[in-house]
């Protein structure tokens, strides 16, 4: 999948007259489990896909970045003296946004050189896949090797999340970061997001006879509005009546002691957190201990608290899952930040195709936009493609 893209992006730069110094990629990712439990400083699960988005650049002989995409018409161009993460706006801020974070995190840029930079994904672009991390992540990777810089992954997973805070305006966690820059194949990412420790942990699904299938509804969410910063103010609210530092230090019992003292919004906004970052733990044990076929009802038991206590879901989501199950699913769940989107399913390889059609034909008698429906393996983490 990765080679005929690196070949498009080749072909891309060659009709652009533009010399190509190297290709990079990194992917989008699907979260097993842990939703809206990162920026709680907790506990994520999420996996890279084989979707990936592909980056090649050339360096130029002057101070100028440009960037285009195949995604998009419209290519940018700033010179590297100007950079300002005030002065980006719309798609270029994602990777022009990486190239001042660096600047920002301490990297010297005044002595590099312009670049000249061509992007293609086959990530889906706003469908809870982090089309956003992918193209964060492989830019990153990318002026890390053209500019010659020495950065640990977890650092520059913070450069990538600072670009997509500051110069975006998206207030995301470092989740989708890490793993677009760590994930490794056939294995999901447990991700402390406190201290950014990994563990990888065995998640090979077609060994196991399984699949993970990706239901996303088409329906377009907006992670810099609205609900995700009202979701982090809840969280915020939280922390302040419970008195921890963040809500990954409160328990369940400390929560119910206060339940007196706060709105029932918060109280279960809060529930949510603390109860999904036990799930995470609880999936990682069973994974180990019992395999993928076994974590079935900490898949359903996430959705249902992000569909009552968090309220991120919507009906589109519901019926995915809600099918997916009525379908043989293992378990399922909406995935991402929530508000549309997409959902998961666990399913036997044998049964998935039924349950793709199932889903589509669901969403048909709603009267809802046919659904995307597609399988996922577990697969690596950014790297360099060639050159
Ligand atoms: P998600 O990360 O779930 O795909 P986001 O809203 O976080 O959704 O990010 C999607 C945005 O990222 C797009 O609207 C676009 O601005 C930018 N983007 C991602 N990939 C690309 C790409 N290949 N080319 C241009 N812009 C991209
Ligand atoms: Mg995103």
């Amino acid at each position: 999948m990765s080679a005929a893209l690196v070949s498009r992006v080749e072909d891309f730069s060659k009709s652009l007259d533009m010399a190509v110094d190297g290709v990079w990629s990194a992917p989008g990712r699907v979260n097993l489990i842990g939703e809206h439990t990162d920026y709680n400083e907790g506990f994520v699960l999420p996996f890279g896909i084989e979707q990936r988005t592909v980056v090649a650049m050339g360096r130029r002989d002057d101070r100028i970045i440009r960037v285009h995409s195949k995604q998009s018409d419209t290519a940018v161009e700033v010179s590297l003296n100007e950079l300002s993460s005030d002065a980006l706006s719309g798609w270029s801020a994602y990777p022009l946004g990486v190239a001042w974070a660096l600047g920002e995190a301490g990297f010297d840029l005044s002595g590099v050189s312009g670049l000249d930079v061509v992007i293609d994904s086959d990530v889906p672009l706003g469908a809870g896949l982090s089309s956003s991390a992918a193209i964060e992540c492989a830019v990153a990777v990318g002026l890390r090797d053209v500019w010659g810089f020495s950065t640990t992954d977890q650092e520059l997973a913070r450069i990538c999340q600072r670009a997509e805070n500051i110069a975006v305006g998206a207030p995301t966690g470092i989740m989708d970061q890490s793993v677009s820059l760590m994930a490794k194949d056939g294995h999901a990412l447990f991700l402390d997001c406190r201290s950014l420790e990994i563990d990888a942990i065995p998640f090979d699904l077609q060994s196991d006879g399984l699949a993970i299938v990706v239901m996303d509804t088409q329906v377009k969410h907006s992670h810099a509005n609205g609900g995700y910063s009202a979701r982090r103010a809840s969280c915020e609210k939280a922390v302040e009546a419970l008195g921890v530092d963040a809500l990954r230090d409160a328990t369940i019992e400390q929560l119910e002691a206060k339940r007196g003292e706060m709105d029932d919004e918060t109280y279960r906004r809060a529930r949510h957190v603390i109860t999904e970052n036990d799930r995470v733990l609880n999936t990682v044990s069973v994974l180990k201990a019992d395999g993928p076929r076994a974590i079935g009802d900490l898949l359903v038991a996430s959705h249902v608290s992000m569909r009552d206590d968090f309220e991120i879901s919507c009906p589109e989501l519901n019926l995915a899952v809600d099918t997916a199950l009525s379908a043989g699913a293992v378990g399922a769940r909406m995935t991402g930040g929530g508000f549309g989107g997409a959902a998961i399913a666990l399913v036997e390889s044998a049964h998935a195709e039924n349950l793709i059609a199932r889903v589509e034909a669901a969403f048909a008698d709603a009267g809802y936009y046919a659904p995307v429906c597609f399988s996922v393996i577990a697969s690596e983490g950014a790297k360099r493609e060639s050159l």
